[in-house]
């Protein structure tokens, strides 16, 4: 039998004799199976733990102190009903007894079995974790199944080797898999880390397979062979699964990108892996459970209780931080997972359990009233990512993050799209900045407009860059090329946009020169400069100043078609501009007579999250059941203030309902009670610094000094960064 027809199988057959564990085991786990432990049918369960637990060969006496009492103890009074337990890790190492995985070294005890037979009959739930391409002692002991880059070296993330999933090491991984299942009954399975470098893999598989399929080494190429070696791994491990443990659930990690649509019937749920400190920051977060949650999957929001990311040993989470990403998680119709790392000598901390403890307390109580919630949405954004993919779960283009930060700002209901969306369920639909124009999205626009809806277009989507023509004639415009100067303003019209002043506004991105067709009106206008800037034609420190007006459309109104020149969303995500914002929100106003129910605060205002759902079954139906954030957090008053490069973009929003509708300038912000602080900046030190300085001017900190050297250390390294003042104690309001 050669790979191939063995991957096709789909499932694996092995000699009898194979499983000499198996008597000893699965028979007595059988016999107690509960299916769906902790999980009523079609319902996950909301308070999980993914305990890593990768651990070297240099460390001794692993799991030597594990007890199974007190790890069922520890995680049942931290409420936790579900966890990823660790078959095998990113070193290699299995850590239960096995045939023909590779047990770790130093391993005391069958962890894994006994952590189950610990946990399962108790009721937590038990999802076993593999990891895929990451597999340090594979990569030793089979080079030549590594992932390759063209010039033939090993890829390696850190210090993480990258395995192929397109050579024969998938055999060897259906193997391993195959031994667990049989061996243990679980709950499902949690696959870590399919990916394939975006750039290619150039082993001899790889090179050979695109050879025979007829790909090139194009992008385009490159990208359709990586999604045909991630299929053919969720097929031969999904089917698996499904053969052995028809109950289980099963994900793939690594994987959940805009464009996911295709792998889906290998998935029985979604989960985001976002840790706001660990470099993902808040926002891929919301933009992402936007998007999964227009797919119709369960969908579960991970983070972790480390100060920073994963293996983060001796770093920890505020307890503010952790309740508000659990309870967001809950907001956002998604179950929450903490991750946290269990120590190579097998116990858990508690410390971290009691943190987790206090936030799954918390999560508990809400449960029965986020049952059933659904998104409600009136906008359908289409992610670029749709028309041009990305690879890697962490990236988000500046036009998506754009989106996301001003839609969420602006407390608007939105789902983020692909191309397989269904627009007839949005009163708007919104192409930011470079969505192309693909044949089956011009006509899914154009049936969409037909119908009645509302279409709002920015920069070059619908532009074909080739003819330099829109696909849409709808639009009423035509593209002349690049806007005539690259530092242009934009003046609004009188009367279309009542939250803008009158003014001429810098427009910090260069946008496109329209004409408008007769029957287009125009809502704003270009004003040019008095030159560009350049080393021979040059004006102060920054942007040449505005000269004149003109009559030259930026913003353009066709029916209910609107158009905006300038890349609005990513000139959001770099430069921070709150008026661009504004133009938005009334732009989106244009279209949106009755919009569903949105939280309170002013678009000046700062990051406020408002998700909007609907509870399936409810007697009050609409809107009613309604559920944000901010009334989960138990009056855990939340105050973030958010900085750009350049500038603040909004002022302090604090959501409590007595101070609900209010706006904070600084020197109001002595909030009674105010417990926390988030602040999350992109990425200069300096300005942030001044950032702090000129927002907390009127609190008093206990040691302002410690507070400033911390702030230094981890902005300096990070970018990120979450501050916590708390009231108890460090904190004084003066
Ligand atoms: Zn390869």
């Amino acid at each position: 039998m050669n790979r191939r027809n063995f991957i096709a199988l789909g499932s694996v057959s092995l000699p009898a004799g194979l499983w000499p564990l198996e008597g000893r085991s699965l028979a007595r786990e059988r016999a107690s199976a509960n299916l769906h432990i902790g999980r009523p049918p079609g319902e996950m369960p909301y308070r999980q733990v993914h305990l890593d637990f990768h651990t070297s060969e240099l460390i001794p006496d692993v799991a030597a102190d594990f007890r199974a009492d007190e790890f069922l103890q520890t995680l049942q009074a931290a409420q936790v009903n579900s966890i990823n337990l660790f078959a095998k890790c990113h070193h290699g190492w299995a850590y239960y007894d096995t045939n023909v995985a590779h047990r770790h070294p130093h391993l005391q005890i069958d962890l894994l079995e006994q952590q189950i037979h610990a946990l399962r009959p108790a009721g937590i739930a038990v999802n076993y974790y593999y990891s895929l391409v990451w597999d340090n002692r594979s990569a030793h002991a089979k080079p030549e199944w590594r992932a390759r880059d063209r010039a033939g070296n090993g890829l390696q993330s850190g210090y993480w080797p990258w395995m192929c999933m397109n050579t024969p090491y998938l055999d060897q991984v259906v193997l391993e898999n195959s031994e667990i299942l049989e061996r243990f009954q679980v709950d499902g399975a949690w696959w870590d880390i399919l990916i394939q470098p975006p750039d290619g893999c150039f082993c001899s598989w790889c090179v050979e397979d695109r050879k025979k399929l007829d790909l090139s080494d194009s992008p385009k190429d490159i990208y359709r062979h990586n999604k045909l070696v991630a299929l053919k791994t969720e097929k031969a491990l999904f089917d698996l699964l499904k053969s052995k443990q028809p109950n289980a659930i099963g994900f793939f990690n690594s994987r959940l990108v805009v464009g996911i649509s295709d792998e889906l019937p290998f998935y029985t749920h979604l989960e985001i892996e976002s840790l706001p400190t660990g470099g993902w920051g808040y926002w891929p977060f919301e933009q992402r459970v936007r998007y999964c949650r227009t797919l119709g999957k369960e969908m579960v929001g991970m983070t972790g209780r480390f100060h920073k990311s994963w293996g983060d040993f001796g770093g920890f989470k505020p307890q503010a931080a952790l309740d508000f990403e659990c309870l967001n998680f809950l907001a956002n119709c998604a179950k929450a997972c903490i991750g946290d790392q269990l120590h190579p000598r097998g116990k858990l901390d508690p410390m971290t359990y009691q943190r987790i403890g206090a936030a799954y307390r918390k999560v508990v109580r809400q449960e029965e009233f986020v049952k059933g919630l659904r998104g409600v949405a009136d906008i359908g954004v289409i992610s670029t990512a749709a028309t041009d993919p990305v690879m890697t779960t962490q990236t988000l283009s500046p036009s998506d993050q754009g989106f996301t930060d001003m839609l969420v700002e602006l407390h608007q209901q939105f789902d983020v799209l692909d191309l397989n969306a269904n627009l007839s369920r949005y009163k708007l639909v919104i192409l930011p900045d470079e969505i192309r124009p693909v044949p089956s999205l011009v006509d899914k626009v154009q049936r969409y407009l037909a119908m009645g809806g509302s279409l709002l277009v920015t920069h070059k989507s619908m532009l074909d860059e080739g003819s330099n023509a829109f696909a849409l004639e709808e639009m009423g415009i035509s593209s002349t090329g690049s806007s005539k100067f690259k530092g242009e303003y934009i003046l609004p019209q009188a009367g279309y946009f009542p939250s803008v002043e009158q003014n001429a506004y810098y427009l910090y991105q260069i946008g496109l020169s329209i004409t408008a067709r007769a029957g287009t009106e125009i809502l704003a206008v270009y004003g040019h400069p008095y030159f560009d800037r350049s080393p021979e034609h040059w004006c102060s420190h920054a942007q040449t100043p505005f000269a004149h007006v003109t009559h030259e459309p930026v913003i353009t109104r066709r029916g209910k078609v609107l158009y905006c020149a300038n890349p609005f969303f990513r000139s959001y995500a770099l430069d921070g501009e709150l008026v661009q914002k504004l133009f938005m929100r009334d732009l989106i106003a244009m279209c949106l007579a009755q919009p569903a129910r949105r939280g309170g605060g002013t678009a000046e205002q700062g990051y406020c999250r408002n998700p909007v759902m609907k509870q399936a079954g409810s007697q009050r139906g609409r809107v009613d059941a309604a559920c944000n954030w901010r009334e989960l957090a138990e009056g855990m008053h939340f105050l973030t203030v958010r900085a750009f490069r350049r500038q603040l973009v909004g002022d302090a929003d604090c959501g409590d309902a007595p101070l609900e509708n209010r706006v904070f300038t600084p020197d109001q912000l002595e909030v009674p009670g105010l417990v926390s602080i988030a602040l999350v900046v992109n990425q200069d030190f300096s300005e942030a610094l001044e950032v702090v300085r000129h927002r907390l001017a009127g609190l008093v900190v206990d040691d302002s000094g410690v507070v400033e050297e911390e702030l230094k250390r981890h902005l300096r390294r990070f970018g990120v960064f979450v501050l916590q003042l708390l009231a108890a104690g460090s904190l004084a309001l003066s």
